[in-house]
């Protein structure tokens, strides 16, 4: 109990078994289902500054974490989301030993700099995620409060 603790003061993300599985076949034999409640902007001072940009999966763009299974020999990893399997680049020298830092276990959270091959610096994304099982009564609050957290956001 107290990894699962420690992981969600880490990275402000509590999961169901707090793994996500690596093959189709691992996915398809879960009996509960995965999920993540995550506390973004949770303040976190010792989060790793990568001086590169993100490695992206080329199906569903999400980044290389230390979820991905790696392949050292074909220098190739397998997207936990999506399954894909992509080639690291060539610049990537990678093994067992030497691991790039988004690999390593304790970097579940990580910050990239920006960098020309990454593209420019985009404004920050606003998600609302609303449960919306509630009496009619709440749903006027929700939507007020809502208008109102809307009108403080930047342009
Ligand atoms: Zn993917």
């Amino acid at each position: 109990m107290s990894e699962f603790l420690e992981l969600e003061a880490q990275d402000g993300i509590r999961m169901t078994w707090n793994v996500i599985p690596g093959t189709k076949q691992d996915a398809a034999n879960c009996v509960v289902p995965v999920s993540a409640i995550y506390t973004p902007l949770k303040p976190n001072p010792a989060i790793p500054v990568l001086p590169y940009g993100p490695l992206r999966c080329r199906m569903c763009r999400s980044i290389l974490n230390p979820f991905s299974i790696v392949d050292y020999v074909a220098k190739i990893w397998v997207c936990p989301f999506c399954f894909q399997r992509n080639h690291f680049p060539q610049h990537y020298s990678i093994s067992e030993s030497n691991l790039p830092a988004e690999l390593f276990p304790q970097y579940t959270t990580v910050e990239y700099m920006s960098t020309a091959e990454t593209g420019p610096v985009v404004p920050p994304v606003f998600l609302f995620v609303v449960d919306t099982c509630m009496i009619e009564e709440e749903i006027g609050y929700l939507k007020s409060a809502l208008a109102q957290a809307i009108e403080l956001l930047p342009d």
